[in-house]
């Protein structure tokens, strides 16, 4: 990547390309017209963004590219290990969305890029799939177009703009791209590439989940490098960018603040740490983590954000220093009002900032001991930062893998993800020696749902279906929706004669439910087959079309029932209730 050094010439050198573009491109045509005038201002306009990038990338480079000179100083030697921890944060971040392209569909190819300013090009930061090329120049035209939209799907017959990406993978007019700009200050840095062969494999879901890789990682790039900007030169910078660099991205918010809580004691002394996050109506708080002293408010338990010591950074963004905060914040309670009296004295509390909002309150508190100073609350301003970027990644994660596995109606898995859990599930059984009884359900005669009541009703039987499968499986249990009004379950564990009982209660109570909405009543029934690993097959194929095949049958014997494959006789079936 480029040094610093060079960044200037190279300003420069674009600069006086854009002008000899704008001459050849624009002067010959007329400036009589007002869309004549809007060219102008945009092609001024792309000049100040590419001097942006060029500047933006001159800091990227300083702080993300590897080791780049060999002959440092110890304290140089130092920063290269920390940029090489941020750089393994950076490298996460990639590796996270790449994978999540490939769980929202296996088909979908894609590739990460960022502008590299002294070559003109925009180079590959890592991709799934072979065929994608190291650079990319920056004057591609279906590159061009992705970036002046933010996040797009491109498919247009522009075979040589095509070619001059994917090489090996000449156009043939079916695939896509769907480019997400990935910005840094305001200005675009780059993009996640990816490729669809066929226009028609893609959904409305992922076009909105691929389209927000790009948010994502430059989120994630904000936050690394506001994270360096703050760790650089305060002490122990070490230790908290060791910590990061623990944190996996799949780690759940418990992992996360536990690794905070290791954090906070090796730099404090405290009788008490609380951290408190907002839940979804912003009015209150929930306590998610303490260390130390358990009184009434332990985790989980909730206190309003207005009126109270721990929600006082959260409301204000403040930070609350105080050597006796009975006397300095005389007004507010520490949790609610009717709190028993406590002897908690020296308090230090800060706002958790999420995504540039004050979203939490990270509290320690002490009863006697050595007070809160200045600099303690430096430190603690700077780990409350870094806790609060490290709960951004994990929700924007979580946000993004939801959508990539889970169906957006339903809120069951979808059918992808069924299939690779089905296929591991499969590995498991094979080890452990376990049976598993596969389930294949779909609801009768739906469609004169749709018709006689319309698609949102549908919608709703759908959900409430799918709602009561989820209640009657254990946790370990796999629920998914497998079409539209078809869904599949998988009993761990479990032989098909042990799964009748659960499959019949499935049956029975979608049967039994008042389904209403708008004053609409209705019945609904469901068919199911069912075929059980190892004893009926050990290929996920089989077993999947040997539990329809036994749902069909269900559905020829008049429907509400569970048929499980054996050779095409019934074993059993449900009375009708419907
Ligand atoms: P059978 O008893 O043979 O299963 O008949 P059926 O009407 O249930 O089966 P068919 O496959 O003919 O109809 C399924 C219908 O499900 C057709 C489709 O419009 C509807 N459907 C699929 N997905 C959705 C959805 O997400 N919402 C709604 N409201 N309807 C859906
Ligand atoms: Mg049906
Ligand atoms: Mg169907």
């Amino acid at each position: 990547m480029a040094s610093k050094n060079n960044l200037p010439s190279f300003t420069r050198v674009l600069i006086a390309f854009c002008l000899v573009l704008f001459v050849f491109l624009f002067l010959p045509a007329s400036l009589s017209n007002l869309s004549e005038i809007l060219k102008y201002l945009l092609l001024v306009g792309i000049i100040v963004l590419l001097m942006m990038y060029n500047q933006v990338l001159g800091s990227l480079a300083s702080s993300l590219s590897p080791v780049q000179d060999m002959d440092q100083s110890e304290s140089e030697n130092a920063n290269v290990v920390e940029s090489n921890r941020t750089n393994t944060l950076y490298d996460n971040l990639k590796q996270l969305v790449l994978s999540t392209v490939k769980a929202l569909n296996p088909k979908f190819d894609s590739a990460i890029y960022m502008i590299d300013p002294e070559a003109g090009v925009f180079s590959s930061q890592g991709s799934n799939a072979d065929d994608f090329l190291d650079s990319i120049p920056t004057n591609n035209s279906i590159i061009s177009s992705i970036l002046q939209q933010s996040s797009t799907v491109y498919q247009k017959d522009d075979k040589d703009a095509w070619n001059e990406i994917f090489e090996n993978k000449p156009w043939r007019g079916s695939e896509c791209v769907i480019g997400s700009p990935i910005s840094l200050h305001g200005a675009v840095a780059g993009f996640v590439l990816t490729r669809i062969d066929h226009f028609s494999d893609l959904t409305d879901k992922d076009k909105s989940v691929l389209g927000a890789m790009g948010k994502f990682i430059s989120h994630g790039l904000g936050s690394l490098e506001s994270l360096e900007k703050h760790i650089m030169g305060e002490e122990n910078k070490a230790r908290i960018l060791e910590l990061l660099s623990e944190l996996n991205f799949k780690s759940d918010e418990s992992q996360v603040l536990d690794h905070f809580k290791y954090l906070i004691r090796t730099f404090f002394y405290y009788d008490r740490l609380t951290v408190s996050l907002q839940n979804e109506n912003e009015l209150n708080l929930v306590i998610k983590l303490v260390d130390g002293i358990e009184d009434e408010f332990v985790k989980d338990t909730e206190f309003p954000s207005h009126g109270t010591l721990h929600g006082l950074p959260t409301v204000s963004g403040e930070v609350i220093l105080s050597q006796n905060w009975k006397k300095s914040h005389a007004n507010v309670a520490r949790f609610n009002s009717t709190e028993a009296p406590t002897d908690f004295q020296s308090v230090l509390g800060v706002p958790i900032m999420i995504d540039g909002e004050s979203r939490g309150s990270l509290f320690i508190e002490s009863m006697t001991g050595r007070p809160y100073t200045k600099a303690d609350e430096q430190t603690f301003i700077l780990i409350g930062r870094v806790l609060g970027a490290s709960l951004h990644w994990l929700f924007e994660y979580e946000k993004i893998y939801q959508n990539a596995t889970h169906d957006g109606l339903s809120k069951l898995l979808n059918h992808q993800t069924y299939k690779e859990r089905f296929a591991e599930e499969i590995q498991r059984a094979k080890r452990f020696q376990h049976h598993m009884a596969v389930l294949i359900f779909d609801l009768d005669k739906f469609k004169r749902i749709n018709d006689t009541l319309g698609h949102p009703y549908g919608d709703y039987v759908i959900q409430t279906v799918a709602k009561i499968m989820s209640e009657n499986v254990r946790t370990i249990d796999v629920v998914a929706r497998y079409g539209g009004e078809e869904f599949a379950i998988i009993l761990i564990n479990t032989t098909a004669e042990m799964a009748m009982v659960v499959a019949q209660r499935i049956v029975d109570n979608i049967a039994e439910y008042p389904y209403s909405m708008d004053g609409e009543r209705v019945r609904m029934t469901i068919s199911g087959g069912m075929s059980e690993y190892p004893t009926h097959s050990e290929n996920l194929k089989d077993l999947i079309d040997l539990a329809d095949k036994a749902m069909y049958n269900a559905k020829q014997n008049g429907g509400n029932g569970i048929i499980i494959h054996s050779n095409g006789t019934a074993t059993t079936k449900s009375t009708q209730n419907g």
